[in-house]
């Protein structure tokens, strides 16, 4: 999972991808990059580090240009140095970047397509640069480079179409090309999210200026940044689509291989911002109708005698909105009682077991006198390997909690997921080959509730029929073939415990 953003037509490119990056670092903590275009050429920072560690007031000044993207990484694929790290270039055709979040489940098939059938040599295990290279590979086909050609939007699609038929996977790119403007899409099943925002131009004396339009755009993973950088959010991309902003400012978009709309749950569950909205359903929202879902399922156990709780208690952050809606439902009263230490990453996003479970008693230190003689309700977005759940389970009883019982607001996870989120082997898994029973001896709790599948549907799905988002970790209904995917997934985690910094 990563965090994308684009601009274009703004005096302030380069601060204002900082900005957006700085208000998606959620999505990804391992690296950072800016890439922007001044008319003369590229102007790159990127570095292993928090988007706060990465620039400075000085290496920002090098970044010139009213067109930028930027990048933020939580790495899935590829072996996570600095090489891999996001954004790439490629100078053929015309000298374009790339920024990319998602992951292509065929992507070693590809690169070896392109090795052999196009003669293009990749410089790392990225999916980012077969991307890059399969869509330059359709670009330099098209009469847009003969001699005379000229760019039109016509080609843009033809390459994108050949990106959406030969890659699998989840992918929302931002694409900048020199002189000719920056070019977005959306995987076909819409898997990431990906917004479109607008805003009139700040014109600025010294701005390079390659739009006349006085418009202003931004693409960008979640709506989050939108409105702190004075956008008006426009739309979603729809799945397929592509936009083109041209030099001019003209807005070219064209479905060019739509299918069934399949947004990943995990989006609304736990990675995006509360104060993001995607594909029409609002983040916030959709975690109070899963603390809601929960209050049902979790009544039938106190009625039958499983759990008798004195206390709600959230693990911060992102359960915290359901557990609010949990607690007004059951009249338990709710508590913050599981102070977190800001300075320590998400531990889900740590890459190896060991560093999980160690960074959970730096990041989190619970109120024991609060806690002490209580029996607690303890609410998680999801459980995913159980590791952190469990660490969380003992701190609680070691400061004196009587009863400790935990709430999912996610169903089991169950299956591998190969677009994106780091949970790629289904022996990982908590809940993959065990009952609700063995999943609470391993969790060490009296009593632990799931949200069901109908209950998340119906949260992030906020009342439009038809929405079915991705819900395979949970149902193994993957949205496209992973037949590439099986086999690797395992392997390649343990790769990531051994070789990520
Ligand atoms: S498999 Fe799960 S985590 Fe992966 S995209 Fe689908 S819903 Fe999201």
């Amino acid at each position: 999972m990563c965090g994308v953003v684009g601009l274009i037509g703004t005096a302030e490119a380069a601060k204002e991808a900082f900005l957006g990056l700085t208000m998606l670092q959620h999505r990804g903590q391992d690296a950072a990059g800016i890439l922007t275009y001044d008319g003369d050429g590229f102007h790159r920072i990127k570095n292993i580090g928090l988007v706060e560690s990465v620039f400075n007031r000085e290496n920002m000044l090098s970044l010139t240009g009213n067109m930028a993207v930027g990048h933020t990484r939580y790495g899935t694929t590829g072996r996570g140095d600095m090489i891999e790290v996001q954004p790439f270039l490629l100078s053929y055709p015309f000298g374009m970047g790339i920024v990319h979040n998602g992951n292509i489940v065929n992507c070693r098939e590809v690169a070896d397509y392109l090795k052999k059938k196009a003669r293009r040599s990749l410089l790392t295990r990225s999916d980012t640069e077969v991307i890059i290279n399969v869509f330059a590979e359709g670009l330099a086909r098209t009469p847009a480079c003969s001699p005379d050609g000229e760019l039109s939007f016509d080609h843009i699609c033809e390459a994108a179409r050949g990106v959406m038929s030969l890659l699998v996977g989840s992918y929302s790119i931002v694409i900048p090309i020199a002189d000719k403007g920056l070019v977005a899409m959306r995987d076909p099943g819409g898997i990431r999210p990906l917004v479109w925002g607008r805003r009139k131009a700040k014109r600025s004396e010294d701005a390079a200026g390659i739009l006349e339009s006085g418009e202003a755009h931004i693409i960008a993973s979640e709506s989050a940044p939108l409105g702190f950088l004075g956008y008006e959010l426009e739309r979603d991309l729809k799945p397929g689509e592509v936009l083109y902003i041209d030099p001019k400012g003209n807005v070219h978009t064209r479905v060019v291989d739509g299918r069934e709309a399949r947004p990943c749950m995990f989006e609304w569950v736990y990675f995006s911002s509360p104060e993001s909205v995607l594909d029409g359903v609002p983040v916030y929202g959709a975690r109070i109708a899963l603390g809601h879902g929960l209050a049902g399922e979790v009544r039938r156990r106190i009625e039958k005698g499983d759990i008798k709780a004195d206390i709600i208690v959230p693990i911060p952050e992102s359960s915290r909105i359901a557990a609010i809606a949990l607690a007004e439902d059951l009249g338990i009263p709710y508590r913050e009682l599981l102070i977190k230490n800001r300075y320590i990453k998400r531990t889900f996003i740590l890459d190896s077991q060991e560093k999980r479970q160690r960074a959970v008693n730096l990041k989190l230190s619970p109120v024991r006198s609060e806690i002490a003689g209580k029996s607690v309700l303890l609410v998680d977005d999801s459980i995913v390997r159980g590791t952190t759940s469990r660490k969380i389970v003992e701190l609680l009883r070691q400061a004196g909690a009587l009863k400790v019982y935990i709430v999912s607001t996610c169903p089991p996870v169950k299956h591998p997921c190969f677009y994106g989120i780091d949970f790629p082997c289904a022996g990982e898994l908590v809940a993959s080959s065990r009952d609700l029973a063995a999943i609470e001896r391993e969790l060490g709790v009296d009593a632990a509730v799931y949200q069901t599948l109908e209950g998340l549907r119906h949260a992030v799905s906020a009342g439009q029929s038809g929405f079915r988002p991705c819900m395979a970790c949970l149902d193994g209904a993957y949205p496209t073939d992973v037949t590439a995917a099986q086999g690797f997934s395992c392997a390649r985690t343990k790769d990531r415990q051994g070789g990520n910094p």
